[in-house]
């Protein structure tokens, strides 16, 4: 293989484009990954990350075959999920009901992006940081990419997973559904009096959803869904810890802030395809959905673990019926849980007569039904 050519060139090291750098690296193939940033280890190291994530224990697995899991000491537990609704509706469900250890892990953004740059500094990865490409170009053969500095880089197989704004995406002329919701996520982390239990407490309340999901030791991180996120952001760090400990009746005692209220437009992102000649989308390139079940990262990490998987001893990486199984691959899961988000936040907004007393009495009956209570707990486990 020439110096200038890989058998992937990755464009954009977040989460999703670096954990598949490194698990195509850990099968030998000679990669490369483009990030626009320039990740300071030491910076990735410290503090607390308001951006936190519920890792499903199939995503924890393939993280921890990359060495890329954060330590233990900063990720919280998920054993329990208790969700209400805006009219006295309320499910209960657990890991146990799965019979699980855990629904979910609660892990920081920068931690787990710190853990994947560690672990990528140590492979045999030709990194370029700070730096961005210039075009994108295709044919049957291979995909080239030219950067700014002139430099071109030649590949079996190009990703874009430069986020939901993708700059590949664009190059490649794919059009994309983007529906927004009109709201955004507001999130913060907080200490709390009482302990939180392991259980993750979500509130529907006609036009927001708040969650609190339990950090490691007790404090929470909150993601709060609201049309009105500047009411949250202007707030000192004293009012902020009261509104978002009254919005939860108090349940978890006082709170004080550990983090600054930070914001993510929330939108519906659905591109036309996610493969094309010589290239693949993945993570927020391919898809966003709403945060609401806390998926979002999910996906794109599945689209990760199942692109590297398909392309395990291929002697073509960008083989076009390849990048068609992945596309087919990814589709069903993806649009089910676009599908599944966009209802149940159309329905907890609906304001049609009686559909607050159905969505309720919905929520309480499902609690009833140990059965479906049980798919609940295995779907948010992601079997
Ligand atoms: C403030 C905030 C809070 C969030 N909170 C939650 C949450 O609580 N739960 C949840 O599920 N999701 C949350 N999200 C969404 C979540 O962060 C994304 O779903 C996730 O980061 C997607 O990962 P990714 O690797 O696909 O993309 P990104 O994390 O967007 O990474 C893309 C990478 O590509 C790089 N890049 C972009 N363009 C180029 C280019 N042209 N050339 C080279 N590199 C490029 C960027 O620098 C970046 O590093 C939040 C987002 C924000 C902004």
């Amino acid at each position: 293989m020439r110096d200038d050519s890989y058998h992937a060139v990755i464009v954009g090291g977040g989460l999703v484009g670096a954990s598949l750098a490194l698990a195509l690296a850990r099968t030998g193939r000679k990669v490369a990954l483009l990030e626009a940033g320039e990740p300071d280890q030491q910076a990735l190291d410290q503090g607390w990350d308001a951006r936190i994530y519920a890792v499903s224990p199939a995503n924890r697995r393939f993280l921890e075959s990359l060495a890329a899991w954060p330590e233990m000491a900063r990720v919280g537990t998920i054993a329990a999920m208790d969700v209400r609704g805006d009219a006295g509706g309320r499910i209960q469900f657990s890991a146990r009901d799965a019979g699980a250890e855990a629904l979910a892990w609660i892990a920081e953004n920068r931690w787990m992006l710190a853990a994947l740059w560690r672990r990528l500094r140590e492979c045999d990865i030709e990194l370029i940081c700070g730096a961005r490409a210039s075009s994108l170009a295709t044919s049957a053969k291979e995909a080239r990419l030219t950067l700014e500095d002139g430099r071109a880089l030649r590949a079996e197989l190009l990703v874009g997973a430069d986020g939901a704004n993708s700059w590949v995406r664009g190059q490649l002329g794919l059009a994309a559904s983007v529906k927004p919701y009109g709201q955004s996520g507001v999130v913060a982390n907080f200490s709390c009096e009482k302990p939180h239990g392991g259980v993750a407490r979500q509130w529907f309340t006609g036009d927001s959803v708040l969650a609190w999901l339990p950090m490691a030791g007790n404090r929470i991180s909150m993601v709060w869904s609201t049309s009105d996120p500047d009411a949250l952001l202007q707030l000192s760090p004293e009012a902020l810890a009261e509104r978002v400990a009254a919005a939860g009746g108090h349940e978890l005692g006082a709170f004080a802030t550990l983090t600054p209220a930070a914001a993510f437009p929330l939108r519906l992102i659905q591109p036309e395809a996610v493969a094309a000649e010589r290239v693949a989308l993945i993570g927020d390139a391919a898809h966003t959905v709403h945060p609401l079940a806390g998926q979002g990262v999910n996906l794109g990490f599945q689209d990760a673990a199942q692109l590297a998987e398909l392309l395990k001893g291929e002697p073509d990486c960008g083989d076009w019926m390849l990048l068609r199984r992945y596309q087919r691959q990814r589709k069903e899961a993806v649009m089910t849980m676009q599908l599944g988000c966009d209802s149940l936040y159309r329905l907890f907004h609906a304001r049609a007569p009686g559909l607050s007393w159905l969505r309720n009495t919905g929520l309480s009956l499902t609690n009833c039904l140990t059965p479906l209570k049980r798919q609940f707990a295995r779907q948010a486990i992601g079997y």
